[in-house]
Order: structure tokens, then C-alpha cells, then sequence
């Protein structure tokens, strides 16, 4: 049995014009006229026309008559001019006419045609996860996939980076997330934690004096699947020692500018903007703004004042806000109008869309109208010196978290319905001066917004009465609307890390007990140290313009976080559980 391959299908070229090659592959597609038999043949580099001529070789005839789609094939023969060329296809030029064949696998009857997955189930799709890689669409992101993460590689080594490896049999770390548990056979009673990232180890690698560190990391964290979100997921993980800020954010960007270059073959615009966290959520009403399209939110609560209107008084007395979004030019239908509040009130959970048009005369229609002062176009058009009488104005009224958050997600659906998004561009951005803390509702508590080992940003900040105004020295990195990115400068003294678990509430046995290897290095030659993370699944799905995690992913899991081909999670015997001192209570 031969199946060597002198070249693959997708690179047959003008080289190789009248030469014999090797060729071993998947039967795409086979059109039987005959006298003639077509096979377009595929590998990972794309496809290649294979002809046979069934009067030639009465052999490979009758073997090319059985063949079917996704038969596993080997062939050699000579690569001839194409008379009828096929533009759409880069070997379209040349064809093989084969002078010998051996099936080397048949092929059942498959679950579902490869080249119809965008109406196949998923689950199905993921049963057979090794057919849908098949397709050319999946290849190509997992080929992006590896020249990314070897351009981080390669990057990193270039900048004096290790690569380190952390355990994953492991302990908890505060990402926020459940821990996945793994029981220890040999201390039963006892259990690892797989990591939610690499967090405490990055950090004692620098206590050790690596000075650079980076791992194409794997992380876990057990929660209910949203979508796009995995259980298991892989991050570029980094940190540095003696660094500030600008420092890893220098990194990482450049690090973005060599990938783009490697990707697109070109230049990515740097130095990136850099934004508080305050001007983003006053402009975008979300910590990671879609950059690409206007529509910023402004702040029209000093006009409305005079709206007798009691629920607006109401809510502005009760330092309430109320923002709006300008839509330019875009005279809405009343059932457009109805649609919007609709999506407001129902999806976005608001109280209520106020919408604003304006007629010749500057009137306004609204369906608060009869409330609205005189001249009221003229007193918008000095806060919105652009406003124009074909514009609609969409307001919320709400405290301001509530209502700028609704009117952010207003702003995205905006622009998707009315397709102001130029798919082409990619907006990324870093966020910075983080609140160090936010007000978890659930346990009626401050909590930490990035993680309790990021450095506050003021001296003073534990008696600082406002502890909403607690700065972090925390920076996210953000593209078209999408977190890719986060880190911090770390804490580095014990005082400040125990202010900061006493804070959270974390009693000291329990701070003890988690982190007291850390509070001990802290006190044994700790250098200032800080670093990010990117989510390498996410920066895929950005860069193949994918909207689905597990286009990006070989093997992922469903929204239940199960895997339909291997069909795991999966029940273990009573013998194995009892090994680990397991007993199943279900
Ligand atoms: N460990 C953090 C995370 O996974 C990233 C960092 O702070 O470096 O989000």
C-alpha cells in the first residue's frame, strides 16, 4: 500500500506542470460521467481536480467507481493544464490524471452532508466534532489558531519571556468562579482544584526571580455556561517584575501589532487609545465598548428637570439620570417605535423608552409630549450642537448604573439593526483606572472587581469613605466590544494584601489557611510585579469573525458543558469512586 504524498492538494502549482506526484487525501466530491471520472481530492491545504479516464486503466476505473465522498485515497499521476479552468479554486489551473489508486478507507454513510453544517444540530456536529473539522471553514481557524499562538511564542521568547509551566492539579484561586474538584486518592477527604488561571503561581514565579513569565495556559472555572463562555478555555498568561503599568500594556500591544502582521501583513495602529473606566461607561455604558460606531450615550438630566413629568421628577430627585442616544438622520416608524421600547422594556428590562422626534416647525413628537417645555429643540441643540430635525432621540431614565448599562446594550442593538458596524475594522482599546471594588447584591458586600491581589490605586484608599471611588491599578484590553484581555500591577506588601483580605471580609483562619503561602512570600523578598491575561479563544473568534467560541475551539463543550462524541461528563464505577473515598449520594 502506497500513500506517501510528494505534495499536498491546495499547493499543486506550475512546478509541478507535467511531473508525476503523490497526492493522499479525502474524496470531496466524485462526478461520474463515464468514459471520465472526477475526484476532487482534499487535504488541510485545500482541493485538487483528480481525472481518470476509465478507458485507460480498466483497474483504477473499477476502483474509482465505488469510491464516495470522504473515502481516504492515495493516488499518484501527472499534473496536466486544465482546459476548463475553475476560478474559485486556487489549483484551479491544474488537474491530476491518475496513473494509480488505492483506497486506503471507505466510508459509511455519514450522519449528515459535510458541506450543509450551517443547518446540521450542533450537538450533532460535536458527536462527530472530527468530521465538522473536516471542512475547509473549521481548518482554517485552527491553522489561524496555531500561527497565533506561535506568534505569542515566538514573541515572547524574542522579548526575554520564559515559558513556564503551572500545575493543574492545584488550589483555588479567586477568579470569581466555582472550582472544578478533583478528590486525591492518596489523602482521601482531600481535593485539588483545577486552576481558574494561573494567578498564584505567576505571581510567586516572580517572588522566585524569573522576572518574565508567560504560558499558553489552560483554566477552568465551573459556571453556568453563558454563551460564549467554556469550562475549560486557554489564556496567554503573563507577568513581570519591576514594571508598571505602561510597561506590560507596551508588551502586550506590540505583541497584538506582531500577530497582526503575521496574520494580515499589516500594521496594527499604536500606541492603542487609552480610556478610563469612567469616560467608557459615560460614553458606552459598558466596561468594554464596541469602538466602531458612534452613538455615544450623553447625559441629558439637567434638560429633562424640567419635565413635569413625576416619574422623571422622581427619579432625578433621587439623584437618578437620565442619558439618551442621537440617532442621526432616521426618521423611525411607529411600529419601529413600538418595537425599540418593546426591546426596551422587555429585553433590556427597563421602566420605560422615551423616544423624541421632531416635526418641521420644531415641535416634538413623543409620547411624552404634552409634558415637554416650549422651544425644547433649541434648548437639546446646545447640548447636541449637531442635533438635526430628522433625528430621534431614545431616553432612559434610571439610577445611572441602570440606565446608562441599558442604554449600552440599546446602543449595540442599534447599530446592528441599522448596520452601522463596519465588520472590516477592528477597534481595540485599553480600559484603565478600574473601581477597585463592586457591590456584589447577592451577599450585600464589596467585592473585588478584578481579583483581591491588584495593587489599589491610592495611597490613602482604605480611609477613603467612598470606597466606590477606590481606584485599581487594573487595565482591561477591549476590541469591538469584547473583554480580551485584563491584568493588574499586583500587590506586593503583606500590610496591603491583609487590609485588602480583611476588607473583602475574608476571615484571617480563611486567609490564613488559602493564601497564607502568599502572605509568607510577600514577606521573604517580594519584587513589584504585575501582569495580564489574554483569552486566546476570544482573540480567535475576533480575528476569524466568528460569533461562536466553539468554532474556535477542536474540541469544546456544549452550553451544558458536556462533550457529545466522547459523551462526557460520564458516570464512573462504585468501584472508582470508592478508591477516591467517593460515595455517589444520587
Ligand atoms: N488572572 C487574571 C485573569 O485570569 C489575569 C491577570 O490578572 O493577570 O483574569
Amino acid at each position: 500500500m502506497q500513500f506517501q504524498r510528494s505534495v499536498y492538494c491546495g499547493k499543486v502549482n506550475e512546478n509541478f506542470l507535467n511531473k508525476e506526484i503523490y497526492l493522499s487525501g479525502w474524496v470531496n466530491k466524485r462526478r461520474d460521467l463515464g468514459s471520465i471520472i472526477f475526484i476532487d481530492l482534499r487535504d488541510r491545504t485545500g482541493l485538487i481536480q483528480l481525472v481518470i479516464n476509465t478507458q485507460d486503466n480498466a483497474e483504477i476505473a473499477e476502483l474509482a467507481k465505488n469510491i464516495r465522498a470522504e473515502f481516504v485515497i492515495s493516488v499518484s499521476g501527472k499534473v496536466l493544464k486544465r482546459s476548463a479552468i475553475n476560478p474559485d479554486m486556487p489549483t484551479g489551473k491544474f488537474e491530476v490524471v491518475v496513473t494509480k489508486l488505492t483506497i486506503l478507507n471507505t466510508c459509511k454513510p455519514l450522519p449528515y452532508q459535510l458541506e450543509d453544517t450551517d443547518n446540521v444540530d450542533e450537538d450533532l456536529r460535536l458527536k462527530y466534532r472530527y468530521l465538522d473539522l473536516r471542512r475547509p471553514k473549521m481548518q482554517e481557524i485552527i491553522a489561524l489558531r496555531d500561527k497565533v499562538i506561535f506568534t505569542m511564542r515566538e514573541y515572547f521568547h524574542e522579548q526575554g519571556f520564559y515559558e513556564i509551566e503551572t500545575p493543574i492539579l492545584s488550589k483555588s484561586t479567586p477568579e470569581g468562579a466555582r472550582d472544578f474538584l478533583v478528590p486525591c486518592r492518596l489523602q482521601q477527604g482531600k481535593f485539588y482544584a483545577l486552576p481558574q488561571s494561573p494567578q498564584m503561581y505567576k505571581q510567586l514565579l516572580m517572588a522566585a526571580g524569573f522576572d518574565k513569565y508567560f504560558q499558553i495556559a489552560r483554566c477552568f472555572r465551573d459556571e453556568n455556561l453563558r454563551a460564549n463562555r467554556q469550562p475549560e478555555f486557554t489564556q496567554m498568561d503573563m507577568e513581570m517584575s519591576f514594571i508598571n503599568e505602561s510597561d506590560i500594556q507596551e508588551v502586550c500591544e506590540n505583541l497584538l501589532g506582531k500577530i497582526w502582521q503575521k496574520i494580515f501583513n499589516k500594521a496594527l495602529k499604536l500606541p492603542l487609545p487609552r480610556y478610563t473606566f469612567q469616560e467608557v461607561f459615560d460614553k458606552f455604558g459598558t466596561d468594554a465598548p464596541d469602538t466602531r460606531f458612534g452613538l455615544e450615550i450623553r447625559d441629558f438630566t439637567k434638560i429633562f428637570e424640567s419635565v413635569e413629568l413625576s416619574f422623571l421628577q422622581s427619579i432625578i430627585s433621587k439623584a437618578g439620570k437620565v442619558g439618551g442616544i442621537v440617532i442621526k438622520n432616521k426618521n423611525f416608524s411607529r411600529s419601529e417605535l413600538d418595537k425599540w421600547t418593546e426591546f426596551a422594556n422587555k429585553t433590556l428590562g427597563c421602566k420605560g423608552l422615551i423616544y423624541i422626534k421632531f416635526k418641521e416647525d420644531k415641535s416634538i413628537q413623543s409620547s411624552i409630549a404634552k409634558y415637554i417645555p416650549e422651544n425644547f429643540y433649541d434648548k437639546l441643540k446646545t447640548i447636541i450642537p449637531d442635533l438635526d430635525l430628522q433625528d430621534t432621540l431614545f431616553i432612559i431614565a434610571d439610577d445611572y448604573e441602570n440606565a446608562w448599562t441599558a442604554l449600552g446594550k440599546l446602543r449595540v442593538e442599534l447599530a446592528q439593526n441599522l448596520n452601522l458596524i463596519n465588520k472590516e475594522e477592528y477597534n481595540f482599546l485599553w480600559v484603565t483606572d478600574f473601581p477597585l471594588f463592586e457591590w456584589d447584591k447577592q451577599s450585600n458586600k464589596w467585592a473585588a472587581k478584578h481579583h483581591p491581589f491588584t495593587s489599589p490605586a491610592q495611597k490613602d484608599w482604605d480611609s477613603m469613605s467612598d470606597k466606590s471611588k477606590i481606584l485599581a491599578r487594573a487595565y482591561d484590553l477591549v476590541c469591538n466590544g469584547q473583554e480580551v484581555g485584563g491584568g493588574s500591577i499586583r500587590i506586593s506588601d503583606l500590610e496591603t494584601q491583609r487590609k485588602m483580605f480583611d476588607f473583602l471580609g475574608i476571615p484571617k483562619k480563611v486567609y490564613q489557611e488559602q493564601f497564607g503561602f502568599l502572605l509568607e512570600a510577600l514577606q521573604m523578598g517580594f519584587p513589584p510585579i504585575g501582569g495580564l491575561a489574554f483569552g486566546i479563544d476570544r482573540l480567535i473568534m475576533i480575528l476569524a469573525k466568528v460569533n461562536s467560541i466553539r468554532d474556535v475551539i477542536a474540541f469544546p463543550k456544549t452550553q451544558s458543558g458536556s462533550c457529545p462524541m466522547l459523551d462526557t461528563p460520564s458516570i464512573v464505577s462504585d468501584d472508582q469512586l470508592k478508591e477516591v473515598g467517593i460515595k455517589n449520594i444520587k
